[in-house]
């Protein structure tokens, strides 16, 4: 698991993301992609963002960027992201994202170079008509105020930083020209060029087999210790997260549902979701010992996008559902404990 060795040591904010609510106005219903995510990241910090397929992972990420597909909008909340400038960061220097135009200026500067981001398909971050040479020279001077030839060394002693091979040559090669692994360190090496404060990866090894993936992994984890950027790394698997990440946010339908530091998440998980995730994890022994013992699934699915459910919306799949109570009130995000909150009616001492 990643090293905890700061833990106890408090850190400076870096983005705060406050009852933040992403909303999909469509002639069939409103999909509530996000729906009031409370969320911090500290500086240099890497916290993980788990859960099912359609429960406002990437979304929230996209809100960050102000990369919303339309109809999508912020329909409330605040981004407050906290700029550093020359080394030293301060309270003037919050911005608060949400209140700008996604095309506005202020978004504009901060989004590519402070916050980056890598998609999942690396393909759909490159063009497959320009080198990768030419795409990352123009994010560069998009930021910086630099010559091309100044870019095209920066985009080299990148290139070299993500450990792509030949870097001096393979900078003219198209995207066609690259391995699939090679692709998604050039689109890291995009992403990096500007030195961001914050790196945003959306299930970055996804399209990739699991050598190439271990390989980004272990890329990805000695970046960030070499430029104390911070990661929100957002992925449906719970493994990656258990090397990856300091802090986990589990997410199940636009809302966190439990939030921890990486060990409590593994060894004392409390929420029905976060658990049932974890038993949905191939175990070794299980797999040598017996091939067919099957997975534990959680039972159900995640509800249709336009379906709202009255109270607690994990009631039609929790093993652990009280009549009564989980289907009639949503429950609250409640802190445990210091560093360890969860939205869940098992933990409220009132019901
Ligand atoms: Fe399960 Fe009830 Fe907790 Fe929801 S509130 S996760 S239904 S026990």
């Amino acid at each position: 698991m990643a090293s905890d060795e700061n833990a106890a040591e408090p850190r400076e904010t870096l983005l705060e993301i406050r009852n933040l609510k992403t909303h999909f106005a469509l002639d069939e219903g409103t999909v509530r992609a996000v729906d009031g995510v409370d969320l911090e990241i500290g500086r240099g910090q890497v916290v993980g963002v788990v859960g099912e397929s359609g429960c406002g992972k990437s979304m929230t990420a996209m809100s960050v960027m102000r990369l919303i597909p339309p109809p999508g909008r912020i329909v409330e909340g605040a981004i407050r992201f906290h700029r550093q400038f020359n080394g030293r960061a301060g309270a003037a220097d919050i911005i608060d994202l949400a209140q700008f135009e996604p095309n506005s200026r202020p978004v504009r500067d901060i989004r590519g170079n402070q916050i980056s981001m890598v998609f999942q398909e690396p393909m759909t971050a490159l063009s497959p008509v320009r080198t990768v040479g030419k795409q990352i020279t123009e994010a560069i001077r998009l930021h910086q105020n630099v010559s091309k030839a100044e870019a095209r060394d920066i985009a080299i002693e990148t290139l070299a930083r993500v450990k792509m091979p030949n870097p001096a040559q393979r900078i003219d090669d198209y995207p066609f020209q690259l391995s699939g692994g090679m692709r998604q360190r050039a689109v890291i090496a995009m992403a990096l060029a500007c030195r961001p404060q914050l790196l945003i990866a959306d299930e970055p090894t996804t399209a990739l087999d699991v050598t190439t993936e271990a390989q980004i992994l272990d890329l990805l984890r000695a970046l960030q210790a070499e430029s104390g950027m911070a990661i929100l790394y957002i992925t449906h698997n719970l493994g990656v997260v258990a090397e990856m990440a300091e802090e986990v946010v589990v997410m199940y339908l636009g809302k966190v549902v439990e939030r921890s530091d990486v060990d409590s998440i593994f060894y004392d998980p409390k929420h029905p979701y976060t658990r049932g995730l974890l038993n949905s994890i191939p175990r070794l022994e299980t797999v040598v010992q017996d091939k067919k013992e099957k997975l534990n699934a959680i039972e159900g699915m995640v509800p249709g996008p336009y379906q709202r459910l009255r109270g607690c919306a994990f009631h039609p799949r929790c093993p652990d559902f009280m009549p009564g109570i989980c289907d009639q009130t949503e429950p609250e995000l409640i802190q445990l404990e210091p560093g360890h909150s969860v939205r869940c009616h098992l933990f409220n001492g009132s019901d």
